[in-house]
């Protein structure tokens, strides 16, 4: 359930029309609904009620705004960072450095060292000779860093090869049958606190079957580990739950998934960490655009819109889906492709859709474009860097700015033997 409804035939962010803040900010834009995102954060603590011992860290690189990070901080979550960069952000918005995990394949030297200074909770080691370099630049600190070591289940989570992350092919963890002798050589490292494992299969997985056995291999894993002497006390059960972009295709619920959780952790005695990402804020944001043109095709019609692939990547990179709707909906209905401006033939939302009837000068919405969205914008074809409001009620604010082409061309240089 989300907070983006129409009334009076124009679709409302909780008590703001969508026109004006197209009015007042421009578009593209994003928009994110602060009551959304609070519920989210409820449903999916909810669902872990049965859970004793458990954090939840948001995925920080699903929706890293600085203000979506604040609400949920107030709503108690850490946050699951992937870089240096992130673990700056979740700091900022008041998140504790001991509630932060720091995941990702190539975290530098450099990051290691910063994150061991901030205090960073949790390391979440993905090969050998990280949790050996993690191990020496802590104890040359004086410290012990408290990690787990992510292991690759090779489980398939059935969901885009873009983002699946659990299969032995792919670049994340080490490989669970070479997990006891990794684990039994770092755990003997002085400057490392290894307190378990930690895995993450892929994302927007719409069947909980893999995720159950990949849990129920590290189960397996924590209790050989345990029978060789170690001391296990957390597990890392990562993200991964989809959302529904369309309206028929609907995921397992966070009721499911803490069902199906605690089904298949019983007995571990450990705390248990979960990193959602898109399940806490996909819904919670749509991207507002407005139609440039309506081009006649060859079969049928481009909508061509002002936002593009470098406002929203999803569909030219996933070949993902995101549902497009009128602000204001006049009741009929049209097939036609949806595009944005860039140069590129995959710079196009949706080929052949049954959309309402819009034309030039007309807002819309892409639904769903809180995960995923604003962060993976760029400037490419020398387009602004897109914008974000969060609404709160009947108030809205702009909680990231338009970032012009000008402001980006000023940190351009031209070298002096070219200034001739
Ligand atoms: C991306 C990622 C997540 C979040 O995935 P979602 O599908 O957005 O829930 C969690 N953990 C790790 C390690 C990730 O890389």
């Amino acid at each position: 359930m989300d907070h983006f409804n129409y009334r009076n035939g124009v679709l409302h962010a909780e008590d703001v029309p969508l026109s004006l803040i197209a009015e007042a900010v421009g578009t593209p834009v994003y928009i994110y609904s602060r009551a959304t995102l609070e519920r989210h954060a409820q449903v999916f603590r909810d669902a872990l009620r049965g859970i004793e011992r458990k954090h939840i860290a948001f995925a920080i690189k699903a929706n890293p705004n600085l203000a979506v990070l604040k609400v949920l901080a107030r709503q108690g979550y850490g946050a699951d960072v992937v870089s240096g960069g992130e673990v700056k952000r979740a700091l900022a918005a008041g998140m504790p450095a001991h509630d932060i995990v720091f995941s990702g394949v190539g975290k530098t030297h450099a990051e290691l060292k910063a994150a061991l200074e901030d205090g960073v909770g949790q390391f979440n080691i993905e090969l050998e000779e990280e949790g050996a370099v993690l191990g020496q630049i802590a104890a040359s600190m004086g410290k012990r860093a408290d990690a787990v070591l992510r292991v690759n289940p090779d489980v398939d989570a059935g969901t885009h090869a873009k983002i699946s992350t659990g299969k032995k092919e792919n670049k994340f963890g080490v490989p669970i049958d070479e997990a006891p002798g990794i684990f039994a050589r770092l755990s003997a490292l002085p400057g490392l606190n290894l307190r378990g494992l930690a895995l993450h299969i892929g994302s927007q997985i719409f069947d909980l079957a893999p995720i159950e056995a990949g849990y129920r291999k590290v189960g397996e894993l924590v209790t050989q580990l345990r029978a060789a002497g170690h001391a296990i006390d957390r597990v890392d059960l990562g993200g991964g739950l989809g959302v529904p972009y369309e309206r028929d295709k609907v995921p397992p619920t966070p009721a499911d998934y803490g069902a199906m959780v605690e089904r298949a952790t019983k007995g571990w005695d450990v705390t248990l960490y979960f990193e959602p990402g898109r399940v806490i804020v996909g819904n919670a944001g749509v991207l507002l655009t407005r139609v440039i043109w309506v081009k006649p095709g060859a079969v049928r019609p481009f909508i061509i819109v002002d936002a593009a692939m470098n406002d929203l990547a999803r569909p030219a990179m996933y070949d993902a889906w995101h549902d497009f709707e009128a602000v204001a909906p006049t009741g009929e209905r049209m097939i036609a492709n949806i595009a944005g401006p860039v140069c590129e033939s995959g710079d196009t939302f949706a080929m052949a859709r049954d959309i309402d009837v819009v034309k030039s000068g007309d807002l819309a919405v892409f639904r769903t474009a809180g995960a995923y969205g604003a962060t993976m914008a760029s400037t490419y074809n020398s387009r602004a860097l897109v914008p974000e409001v969060m609404v709160d009620g009947d108030k809205f604010a702009v909680v990231a700015d338009r970032i012009l082409p000008e402001t980006i061309l000023a940190a351009e240089h031209v070298p002096a033997f070219l200034q001739d």
